[in-house]
C-alpha cells in the first residue's frame, strides 16, 4: 500500500508557566518524537520549537512560522508529541482545524496516533482541551496556594447554601456544582425578591413551604433555615458569580443565580444601599473623598443663612475636611459649596459624553470591526453544536446496539462513558464560546451607554446615583483647596479622544453628518483604531475580574 508523500513539521513546545511545568522537556518531547519517525519512516523537513505561554492567542514565533509556511506549502504534515503542543486556545484552534477540514493540514502525528480525516479534525481540538483539563487538575495536586485556584474561579471552602461540593477521591480536582435540591429554591427566592413585592419573610416562608432544608450533616440533623441565614445568603454577591478573598474579587466558574445587575437591584430592595446606614445626612460626595492635606475624609455641614436683601433663609451645603486626625495636621482651611462640588464632577462628566448620533457611530464601527472576530467563533459554535448532535446520536446507537445484544453492558458502558465525558467538555466549551460571543457586544454597548448617558444620571439623580457615578468614573478622589481630583478609568482617555475625534469629524468646512460618509472618510481609520483600543482596555479590564465596571450599574437610573 503507497501512502500519498507528506512533508512534515516537527513541533515542540514548552510553557515556562505554572500549570505547564510538569509537562516533558522541549528534549523529552523530540526524543519520543524522533521514534515515531523512525517507526513510521516519516520525511521532515525542519524542526521547530516554542518556549512560551500559548494562553495568549498569537504569542508563539515558531508556530506563527511553521503555520506560515504551511499555508505556502512548504509542507502538508506535523509531529508533535501531544496535539495540546498545537491547541492552547479557541482562535487557534478554528484555524488549525479549518486547515484540517480543508486538507491545507493532511496529517498530525502524535506518539499515539495519526490524525487524518476531516473529521478527525474536531476530535484534535477535544483531546487537547481534555489535555489542558488534565494538566490544570494534575497541577492543582502540586501545591501552589490558594490565590491561584481563585483565580481559576474556586472559592475553596465549604459550598454556599444552593451548591455542593464535588467529592472526587483526587485531592484537588473538586469544584462547586449546583446542589440538585436547593439551587433552584435559592435562585426562586432571589427572583421573588427582584420583583420587589416581598420582603425576606415572606420569601423564607414560600422557600420553607417548597421544602428548603439546610443539608444535614453527621452532626447536624437538616432543618429549616433561620431568616438571619437567609438574608446572608440575599446579600452575599457569591449568588451573582463573584467571590472575595482576602480583599480582592474574583470571578467564580460556577453557576451564578443571578446576575450582577440583578444583585444590585435586590440590595437595593433589602436597603442596604438604597439607605446607607452610617450618614444621618444623605449627602452625595462624602464617604469617598479625601483631604488633600491631612488624608481624612470630606464630610459635608448644612448651613441656615440668612439673605438680607430677601429677608429670606436659605440653606447651604458645603464640604470640607472632617480634621479627624487633628487640627494641626491639616493646612485646609476652605469650604466648599455643593453646587460647585456638583458643577465640577458635570464639568468632568461632560468630557466623556458622546452624543447619540457618535454612540451610533461607534457602536457600528466597531461591530464591523469584529465582524470578523464574531464571525469565527460563529463558526465555532456552530460546528461544536453539530458535534454535540453527533454524539448524542452515538449514544442512542449505542443502546439501540446493546438492546439488540450486539455489544456487550460492559463495552456499552464503557463507550458510553466515554461519550458523556466528552460531551460534557464539548458542552462547556460551547457555553464559554457563547458567551464570549455575547460578553464582548454587551460590554463595549453598556460602556458607549454610560458615555452617552452619564452626565444626564448625574443631573437628574439623587445622591446614591450621583455617588455610584462617581465611582464608575474614577478613584482616589481629593478635596484640595477648592479642586476636587482624582483618578480617571484609563478607558475615559480613549473616550474623551474618541469624542475630539468625532467633533473634527462633524466640523470644520466639510462636516460629516452619517455614519455611510463617515465610513467613507479618511477619518475613519483612525478612529477604529481608538475603538479597538477601547476595546482591548474593556477585554483587559474584565480579565482582572474586578467590578467597578459599569455594567454592574447599568440600570442604577432605573431604581424606584
Ligand atoms: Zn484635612
Amino acid at each position: 500500500m503507497t501512502k500519498e508523500h507528506i512533508n512534515y513539521f516537527i513541533y515542540a513546545r514548552k510553557s515556562t508557566e505554572g500549570e505547564e511545568r510538569q509537562s516533558l522537556s522541549i528534549d523529552g518531547q523530540l526524543n519520543d518524537i524522533q521514534q515515531i519517525v523512525k517507526r513510521e519512516n516519516l520525511t521532515v523537513i525542519d524542526t521547530i520549537t516554542d518556549i512560551a505561554s500559548a494562553a495568549i492567542p498569537y504569542n508563539r514565533p515558531g508556530y506563527t512560522e511553521m503555520i506560515r509556511q504551511i499555508k505556502k506549502g512548504k509542507a502538508t504534515g506535523i509531529i508533535v508529541w501531544h496535539v495540546d503542543r498545537l491547541i492552547r486556545n479557541e482562535l487557534e484552534d478554528g484555524e488549525l482545524r479549518w486547515m484540517l477540514q480543508t486538507g491545507i493540514i493532511k496529517s498530525v502525528w502524535t506518539p499515539n496516533r495519526e490524525y487524518r480525516s476531516h473529521d478527525n479534525a474536531l476530535l484534535i481540538s477535544i483531546e487537547a482541551s481534555m489535555a489542558a483539563q488534565y494538566s490544570r487538575d494534575l497541577s492543582a495536586k502540586v501545591k501552589r496556594g490558594n490565590k491561584q485556584k481563585y483565580e481559576l474561579g474556586h472559592p475553596l471552602g465549604p459550598a454556599r447554601l444552593g451548591y455542593l461540593n464535588t467529592k472526587f477521591q483526587n485531592h484537588g480536582t473538586n469544584y462547586l456544582i449546583n446542589d440538585p435540591e436547593r439551587f433552584h429554591l435559592i435562585q426562586k427566592g432571589f427572583r421573588m425578591l427582584l420583583t420587589g413585592r416581598y420582603n425576606i419573610m415572606q420569601v423564607v416562608a414560600t422557600l420553607q413551604e417548597m421544602g428548603l432544608r439546610s443539608r444535614g450533616t453527621k452532626r447536624y440533623k437538616s432543618a429549616p433555615i433561620p431568616i438571619s441565614t437567609m438574608y446572608k445568603v440575599f446579600t452575599d454577591q457569591f449568588y451573582a458569580g463573584y467571590f472575595t478573598r482576602n480583599g480582592t474579587t474574583y470571578k467564580g466558574c460556577y453557576t451564578p443565580m443571578i446576575t450582577l445587575d440583578e444583585f444590585d437591584k435586590i440590595q437595593f430592595f433589602l436597603g442596604r444601599k438604597g439607605k446607607p446606614k452610617h450618614h444621618k445626612h444623605d449627602y452625595a460626595f462624602t464617604g469617598f473623598i479625601t483631604c488633600a492635606s491631612c488624608g481624612c475624609f470630606i464630610t459635608a455641614t448644612k448651613v441656615l443663612k440668612h439673605i438680607k436683601a430677601l429677608d429670606q433663609y436659605k440653606t447651604y451645603v458645603f464640604y470640607h475636611c472632617t480634621k479627624k486626625r487633628g487640627r494641626q495636621n491639616c493646612a485646609e482651611k476652605h469650604y466648599t459649596k455643593e453646587e460647585d462640588m456638583e458643577a465640577m464632577i458635570s464639568a468632568e462628566l461632560a468630557k466623556i459624553t458622546l452624543k447619540p448620533l457618535f454612540a451610533e457611530w461607534a457602536i457600528n464601527a466597531i461591530k464591523e470591526d469584529s465582524q470578523h472576530e464574531i464571525e469565527l467563533r460563529q463558526k465555532l459554535l456552530e460546528s461544536t453544536t453539530q458535534y454535540l448532535r453527533k454524539i448524542n446520536n452515538e449514544v442512542e446507537r449505542l443502546l439501540d446496539l446493546r438492546i439488540s445484544g450486539e455489544i456487550s453492558e460492559e463495552t456499552y458502558s464503557h463507550k458510553k462513558n466515554e461519550r458523556e465525558q466528552m460531551s460534557l467538555r464539548v458542552q462547556e466549551r460551547k457555553n464559554r464560546l457563547q458567551n464570549q460571543i455575547d460578553d464582548w457586544e454587551t460590554q463595549f454597548n453598556d460602556l458607549i451607554e454610560f458615555s452617552k448617558t452619564a452626565i444626564e444620571k448625574f443631573n437628574l439623580g439623587d445622591v446614591h446615583i450621583q455617588k455610584e457615578l462617581c465611582d464608575t468614573l474614577g478613584s482616589n478622589w481629593i478635596l484640595k483647596g477648592k479642586k476636587l481630583m482624582f483618578s480617571r478609568l484609563e478607558w475615559f482617555d480613549t473616550v474623551e479622544s474618541l469624542i475630539t475625534h468625532f467633533d473634527e469629524e462633524t466640523t470644520g468646512s466639510q462636516p460629516i453628518k452619517s455614519y455611510a460618509d463617515y465610513r467613507q472618510s479618511t477619518g475613519f481609520n483612525v478612529g477604529i483604531l481608538m475603538l479597538r483600543r477601547l476595546r482591548e482596555q474593556i477585554a483587559t479590564f474584565k480579565q482582572k475580574s474586578t467590578l467597578n465596571f459599569p455594567t454592574s450599574r447599568k440600570n442604577m437610573g432605573l431604581h424606584p
